[in-house]
């Protein structure tokens, strides 16, 4: 039985990731600020510890774990990340995590660390055309992400692939592309676009009207979280280090993505556009590298993960449940 760390257990990607760690029949701890939001962890032990503060993390990195998942950072969806508001927290708390984290791992001898990168870190200019966005891992420089959650995610890449040319800790790296599934934010301030959407979808009458941020015709793909999931532990028990994307390349826009859940919703909906806070005009994952390294790519449709997410958050908006306020205040 590997014995195996999950860290940021507690949120969207790390719940899902811990339980299907558990199915596999591994020993699971997890830590984060709080436990899962939506169900019950299935880690055999949960540590609610802040990750920011090096006694907290070095009591929880206490043995030679297996393989260790590193998802805890302070993140949200545009209107968290693009505001502006909380640059200072999301740099200073994602980074004083990572670099607790990879020293630690390092002083314990553990070999395998997984780093959740984000594509957020590419250069903006990149990704200016809508229809033909450049997301390739070796496009990442000269470096211009459009947001600080970017910049900090290209430092720890960096540092944990310094800490594996210095140390000989084996890191291996991701770049995610929008996750979206069941049991992530939809209500709390931190909703990414496609639990966003669903929830709007959900909450207006059939001939109604939808809020849209921007003119809708900003592009992106999403990757339904078990795909993703499939991506990292492939990835984590690989030859290959990254960083990679591990994302969907279906590329659809806003207006599309509204469409869609609007045809699984059975509701005719009006769109109007508002402004909000944007991120860059076009993304979608390059799939090229994890095909030719692992062998491997995302496969599935968007209309199936979409259909699965959206009768979650209607379930939410049927039942008038509302988010617990206990996130994560950091
Ligand atoms: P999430 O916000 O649901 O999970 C992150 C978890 O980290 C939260 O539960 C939070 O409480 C925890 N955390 C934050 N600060 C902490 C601290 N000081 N100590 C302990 N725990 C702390 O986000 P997610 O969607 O599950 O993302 C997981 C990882 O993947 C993050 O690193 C994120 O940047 C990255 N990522 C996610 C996406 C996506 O689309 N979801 C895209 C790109 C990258």
């Amino acid at each position: 039985m590997k014995q195996v760390l999950v860290l940021g257990a507690g949120g969207f990607i790390g719940s899902h990731l811990v339980r299907r760690l558990k199915a596999e029949g591994n020993w699971v701890r997890g830590v984060d600020l709080k436990h899962p939001r939506y169900a019950r962890t299935e880690a055999d032990d949960f540590v609610v510890a802040d990750l920011r503060e090096p006694a907290n993390v070095r009591a929880t990195i206490d043995r030679t774990f297996d393989e260790v998942y590193q998802l805890a950072a302070d993140m949200g969806g545009a209107g968290y990340i693009f505001t502006g508001d909380h640059d200072a927290d999301v740099m200073h708390n994602s980074a004083a995590i990572n670099l607790n984290v990879v020293d630690t791992c390092r002083k314990h001898g553990i070999k395998r660390v997984f780093y959740s990168s984000s594509a957020c870190m590419y250069p903006q200019e990149n990704q200016r055309d809508p229809d033909n966005p450049n997301c390739r891992e070796d496009s990442a420089y000269p470096a211009n992400p459009d947001s600080e959650y970017g910049w900090e995610k290209l430092f720890s890449e960096r540092l944990y692939l310094a800490y594996q040319r210095n140390h000989g800790l084996e890191c291996r790296i991701a770049r995610f592309h929008n996750i979206f599934g069941p049991e992530g934010s939809w209500n709390d301030g931190r909703e990414k676009a496609p639990a966003a959407i669903c929830r709007k979808v959900a909450e207006a009458p059939d001939g109604g009207e939808i809020e849209i941020w921007g003119d809708g015709e900003q592009t992106r793909s999403f990757l339904y979280i078990d795909e993703c999931l499939d991506g990292v532990l492939r990835l984590t028990r690989s030859g290959f280090a990254g960083p990679v994307n591990i994302g969907s390349d279906e590329m659809v826009s806003i207006n599309r993505l509204v469409d869609m859940v609007c045809e699984i919703a059975g509701k005719s909906l009006t769109k109007r556009h508002i402004l909000g806070p944007l991120g860059v005009r076009g993304r979608t994952s390059d799939n090229k590298l994890i095909r030719q390294e692992l062998d491997w790519a995302p496969s599935a449709s968007l209309c199936d993960g979409l259909t699965k997410t959206y009768r979650w958050v209607e379930e939410k908006v049927v039942r008038k449940e509302t988010d617990s306020p206990e996130r994560a205040t950091l």
